[in-house]
């Protein structure tokens, strides 16, 4: 998850118009008469703020629906956005799950709801194949549960999720929980957020994989873990200088290995593992735990 900057190489207006007056494309002249309905849509989208329970759908036929899709899957010069926004998708994080992926492009109304939409390039946001696993469901049936959007949702930038783990052990219960408090007007559409993008993905086999390598050798998740911490207040130490370092590397205070990283700081779990990290006889960067 994360906040992007807003891609501002492009006129999604002059290319909507310059595509519209195209005579080599398939959609000429068919598209013209909801030119203008569209460039509404766009407009009252930015109003919005890509707020998914805001925006309003534009109808257009299933032909024009059809025209623009096959516009977005290979566009012509008039859309040469689309092309480049394809290939600076290439960003650290995946702005909507956290997973250290990207390399698509994901459509945040999806293309097959909103086709009017298809080829806007502020629908068009960098993402992994998170993509094709995420809830259909833009809106939840309460207040602010929506989907949150990288490019208006200034929340993104803020550290928002982390792991939970509980029966700890080499193989606790993990978990993901909002960091926000319940009444901040932004939890609802971050608790949305993470049950219909976030949790769809792999991230608990992520935090238990690394959970498995932390136990195995603390040494790999951060060098200072291999020396072991001489006090509790001292891993925590160790353990918020490698969050920073993470949020810092991956450009995302809410990319999955921030989101370990959060949940080794919990209160219980940072007591279990001091226990650990001291239990008598242990040498340096052994294992946590003993087989
Ligand atoms: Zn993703």
């Amino acid at each position: 998850m994360n906040r992007l900057p807003i891609p501002d190489f492009f006129d999604d207006h002059v290319a909507l118009h310059a595509l519209s007056q195209n005579t080599r494309v398939g959609s000429y002249p068919h598209l013209q008469p909801y030119v203008d309905a569209m460039r509404g849509g766009y407009l009252q989208y930015i109003a919005a703020a890509g707020n998914a329970s805001m925006v309003h759908a534009v109808p257009i036929p299933d032909e024009i629906g059809k025209y623009l899709l096959g516009h977005y899957n290979s566009p012509n010069t008039d859309l040469l956005h689309i092309k480049e926004l394809r290939s600076r998708s290439e960003v650290n994080t995946c702005p909507m799950c956290g997973s250290l992926h990207s390399g698509t492009l994901d459509h945040l109304l999806p293309k097959t709801d909103y086709p009017e939409f298809a080829v806007f390039g502020m629908n068009l946001v960098p993402a992994c194949k998170c993509n094709g696993l995420r809830s259909t469901h833009l809106i939840g049936a309460h207040d602010g549960e929506r989907i949150l959007h990288p490019y208006f949702d200034n929340v993104l930038g803020e550290r928002l999720l982390a792991a939970r783990f509980t029966e700890l052990g080499p193989i606790p219960v993990a978990s993901l929980r909002v960091l926000l408090p319940p009444d901040d007007e932004s939890f609802p559409a971050v608790k949305f957020h993470m049950d219909n993008v976030v949790s769809k993905t792999g991230v608990l086999q992520f935090v238990m994989r690394t959970w498995a390598k932390l136990i195995r050798r603390p040494g790999q998740l951060s060098t200072e873990l291999a020396q072991n911490p001489s006090s509790k207040g001292e891993l925590r130490m160790t353990l918020e200088k490698e969050l920073f370092r993470l949020d810092e590397f991956h450009e995302s205070r809410n990319n999955w290995l921030s989101i370990f990283v959060c949940g080794l700081l919990d209160e219980d779990v940072l007591e279990w593992l001091y226990a650990q990290f001291s239990r008598p006889g242990r040498f340096r960067d052994d294992p946590l735990l003993t087989v």
